[in-house]
């Protein structure tokens, strides 16, 4: 048999758009990857044979469970949290948690979906997955993080494990909650296993994992730079978000050579003319993560500095952009200002910070632009790692973790190269990642027949 999956594009999205209603982040970042997809499966029976398409976008399960915490004040809060296992085809579950108030099903599909490629870039071991809830951590106490924490995992214990389902930190979830998602894990089950990743390192983390994400994007976009000649030193970079992948980006495009323009967080942004360098960072890391402040407070600290109430940092012009913050961060027409403005290439850190029209437009403008998820694996990759380390119980040193990280972003670069190089020499890195990534996925699937 050697049928179509579907007659065209159009007519699959519309049945991915039926089929999960209310869904719009998933639907988006299903035709991002189906747009490339489907011409490189047209002539290759066996995915339409086995309906490869449409299983890989059906999550392998979706799991939705209630979360009541007591706070402060002796009043009883109910949240929701999830665990989307969307495919374990190339290794357990492995991705984030969220905790957000912005947290839907949706955006936590969209996000596995999106691991699942990513994990697969990376040559590891890895399937897709991603969990969270609609909880907001700030302004809260540590104590009420913690009676928030302990109650998710007391449902999550029974669905993750070192060799099934692997969950890490993401936007809200950074060394406390996974601290104390941790422990009561170990309390519950009496095991001391890798059951997550991000851990301190008194207690099986791995060395550079904090890292990992924000120098790993900057090495995606400095091997990028390359196939054009030219590299990081003496440009301008505007960059988002102000959290754990904005400041280790910020770090290592200043180690580089390059100058630090802004920050931003959910308020607003701050635009610093004289380059946000290494002790700037450092106060900006302080002043987020340890007293959980907001970034228009920079400029109290930082003089020459301006803050920008309500907006996001793309009109600043710059060489070169790195959305570090949330989804859907970059529209059209912020990608058309970039653009105008002379950037010339663009690494996401974020997950799926562009929308679909801002995408198109640095395509057509044909600049370097690199996916979240070639450009922001190198977390997960150290993730990885740090799953290997527990398996073996031993701990690598930062040169062989450094060096590790900087061949996996190479490695990435170059799968990119091999499925995106266009006739006019011109790397699709959106297509060479979609495309690299599914292939490997759906090959293993194809050696499981139908599952
Ligand atoms: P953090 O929680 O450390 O920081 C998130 C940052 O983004 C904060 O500055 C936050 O501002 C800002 N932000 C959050 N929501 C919004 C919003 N709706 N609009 C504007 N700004 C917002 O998270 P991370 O740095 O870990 O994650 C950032 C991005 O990177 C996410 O897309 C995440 O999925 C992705 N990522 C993270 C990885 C990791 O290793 N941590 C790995 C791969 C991808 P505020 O303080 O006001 O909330």
């Amino acid at each position: 048999m050697s049928v179509r999956e579907y007659p065209d594009l159009e007519t699959f999205i519309g049945d991915v758009r039926k089929h999960n209603p209310g869904q719009p982040e998933f639907v988006q970042a299903v035709q991002e990857v189906a747009e490339d997809i489907f011409d490189f499966i047209a002539d290759k029976p066996q995915y339409h044979e086995y309906q490869i398409l449409r299983r890989i976008c059906e999550p392998d399960r979706v799991i939705s469970f209630r979360v009541c915490w007591e706070d402060d004040q002796g009043q009883i809060r109910v949240q929701r949290g999830w665990r989307v296992q969307n495919n374990n085809s190339i290794g357990p579950y492995k991705g984030g948690i969220r905790f957000h108030p912005t947290v839907t099903e949706s955006v936590l599909k969209f996000l596995a979906f999106e691991q699942t490629f990513k994990n697969a870039l990376t040559g590891l071991p890895m399937g897709g997955g991603k969990g969270g809830a609609n909880f907001n951590p700030k302004g809260k106490s540590d104590h009420e993080v913690m009676r928030f924490c302990q109650s998710y995992m007391t449902e999550l214990y029974r669905h993750v494990g070192a060799d099934v389902d692997v969950p890490a930190g993401d936007i809200g979830v950074g060394a406390r909650e996974i601290g104390y998602m941790f422990g009561q894990y170990k309390r519950i089950t009496n095991q001391f296993t890798g059951v997550l990743t991000g851990k301190g390192l008194e207690y099986g983390g791995s060395l550079i994992r904090p890292e990992a994400t924000g120098y790993g994007a900057v090495y995606f976009l400095q091997n990028m730079l390359a196939t054009r000649g030219t590299d990081l030193s003496g440009m301008n970079a505007v960059i988002s978000g102000s959290g754990n992948v904005a400041t280790f980006a910020a770090e290592k495009v200043t180690q580089l050579g390059g100058k630090v323009l802004t920050f931003s967080d959910s308020q607003g942004f701050v635009h610093d003319p004289d380059g946000i360098d290494q002790d700037k960072i450092d106060w900006v890391k302080e002043h987020k993560t340890k007293r959980r402040g907001r970034i228009a407070d920079y400029v109290q600290e930082f003089k020459n500095a301006t803050y920008h109430e309500g907006k996001r940092p793309w009109s600043v012009p710059c060489d070169v952009a790195l959305p570090c913050a949330t989804q859907n961060e970059l529209d059209g027409d912020d990608a058309r200002t970039l653009i105008a403005n002379g950037c010339i290439g663009v690494s996401e850190g974020a997950n799926m910070p562009t929308t679909l029209e801002g995408v198109h437009v640095f395509k057509d403008a044909r600049i370097l632009y690199a996916p979240g998820k070639a450009a922001n694996a190198g977390g997960v990759a150290v993730s990885g790692l740090e799953m290997s380390q527990n398996s073996q119980r031993r701990s690598w040193k930062e040169p062989e973790l450094q060096k590790l990280l900087l061949d996996i972003m190479q490695g990435i670069h170059e799968s990119c190269l091999q499925y995106g190089q266009q006739s006019d020499d011109y790397v699709d890195y959106v297509r060479g990642a979609n495309i690299a990534g599914f292939k490997k996925v759906a090959d293993a699937m194809l050696a499981y027949g139908v599952v």
